[in-house]
């Protein structure tokens, strides 16, 4: 009796396991197409100063892409915002890109480990009130100085509270944050989902 007791929990694990691991990536204006996005990486316009996407849309694993339109909801009934995203699923061939350009793990992760955006399960985002303006929240997306840090001290109260508010949203649909960078987000359980390598050119 033991033998499938033992038998029936391995099976329970497993099968988590490959729930997890599930490959499918959503484009995420399918799931929610009010969230705004502004992918920095498919243009000239981030840190390493080339186009790395082929594409501007944003791609996630299906159950992060659901959980953050629920935080979507949450911050527009509660507080008339919303959310703009500025990256999301990230193929492990532009990380090794990145690192080419900025071989330095304090700006980029080693594609040796693969970045958590390589997952599909990690979203950059900030909040946008109702005009479309983003809320001040210290510094801008990929920002590599302290003031990034969410503890930064460095804040005025308005900013902390900003920061605050993303964070809070975000934790309470599952996702956890991350201390140096205020905007990066992992769904809980990130480390389950595989490093992908699929290239999204639409
Ligand atoms: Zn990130």
């Amino acid at each position: 009796m033991r033998k499938y007791f033992v038998l029936f929990l391995f099976f329970c694990v497993v099968s988590f396991d490959f729930a997890q691991t599930d490959t499918n990536l959503v484009f995420l204006g399918d799931v929610d197409s009010t969230i705004v996005t502004d992918v920095r990486y498919a243009t000239v316009n981030n840190f390493t100063h080339q186009v790395l996407y082929p594409t501007a849309k944003v791609y996630l694993r299906k159950i992060v892409a659901e959980h953050l339109a629920l935080v979507n909801n949450y911050v527009k009934e509660k507080y008339s915002l919303r959310l703009k995203v500025f990256d999301g699923y990230r193929p492990l061939s532009v990380q090794k890109k990145m690192w080419k350009i900025v071989p330095d793990s304090r700006y980029v992760a080693n594609p040796k480990n693969g970045s958590r955006h390589n997952r599909g399960a990690a979203v950059d985002l900030t909040l946008i009130d109702s005009t479309g303006k983003e809320l001040d929240m210290g510094t801008g997306f990929d920002n590599f100085t302290e003031k990034a840090h969410y503890n930064s001290q460095d804040l005025t109260e308005r900013q902390k509270e900003n920061r605050k508010l993303l964070r809070d949203a975000m934790m309470k649909f599952g996702f956890e944050p991350l201390s140096t960078e205020w905007w990066h987000f992992d769904y809980h359980g990130w480390r389950k989902f595989n490093i992908l390598d699929k290239v999204f050119t639409k």
